[in-house]
């Protein structure tokens, strides 16, 4: 289907890891939401391009977590080869959750050659991961990065933040964010044309349930009124900031 009017955008979002991700597709795009569909896995990639196959608002984005660096490393080469069929990288990244130096090493060492072919091809969009880890990952992006970059669930510190800010990066927003005190001080120090918003669905969880896409509607009042505008404008800056991702 295409030709529904686009309304929202949900920049993370794990369509593959709903029992039934079509329908889950099917509903984004009934909704007029438009996202980027990661995965974690190289070997998962090809299955999303079918999920998402005829529906041209759903970006299917080639990924490799870093919470799977170790077990998925020999699918580096595969990560190689498919990045020439997707400008959408992601879920990439760096986790500083558990505390083994050997992990921590490998996930660094998958991160810098997925960032490596990303520089080399160049107008990637990337959506990263950077729990416990932000200061590392921004400073391996590094300034000038030939592409987009857009840091999901950033829960960093406001410095770090600046740091990602003027090395050009987005942040994609959610409503567990907009809920906590942390995440509305960040998203009230971010500029506006910075901010897209996400679900990181099915991980994210909306009263009790597993997010869907179109929970990123709900993301627009709390956006709105850091930016005292009214939720339709909200949702016109976002629309226009993820039009500039696509372009930049
Ligand atoms: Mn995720």
């Amino acid at each position: 289907m295409s030709g529904s009017a686009l309304r929202g955008i949900d920049a993370h979002c794990h369509f593959d890891l709903y029992p039934d991700p079509e329908a889950m597709i099917r509903n984004a795009e009934s909704a007029g939401v438009a996202a980027i569909a990661v995965t974690n896995a190289p070997s998962v990639f090809p299955h999303m391009v079918r999920f998402a196959a005829q529906h041209e608002q759903i970006h299917p984005a080639l990924g490799l977590h870093p919470e799977l660096a170790v077990e998925r490393a020999s699918e580096l080469e595969m990560f190689r080869s498919l990045a020439q069929q997707t400008p959408f990288i992601g879920e990439v990244g760096l986790d500083g959750t558990k505390d083994d130096p050997e992990h921590r090493a490998q996930q660094r060492s998958v991160f810098s050659e997925v960032l490596r072919v990303c520089r080399s091809a160049g107008g990637k969009v990337l959506t990263v991961h950077s729990r416990r880890a932000a200061p590392e990952v921004v400073e391996m992006i590094g300034a000038g990065f030939p592409g987009t970059v857009i840091l999901h669930w950033f829960s960093g510190s406001q410095s770090t933040a600046r740091e990602a800010l003027r090395r050009g990066m987005f942040f994609s927003v959610n409503l567990a964010m907009l809920r906590s005190r942390s995440g509305r001080a960040l998203v009230g120090m971010l500029p506006r044309d910075r901010v897209l918003t996400e679900t990181d669905g099915p991980f994210m969880k909306v009263d009790m349930r597993s997010a869907v896409a179109e929970d990123v509607f709900s993301c627009l009042p709390g956006l709105a009124k850091t930016w005292n505008v009214t939720p339709a404008e909200a949702g016109s800056i976002v629309l226009a900031n993820f039009a500039r991702c696509l372009h930049s």
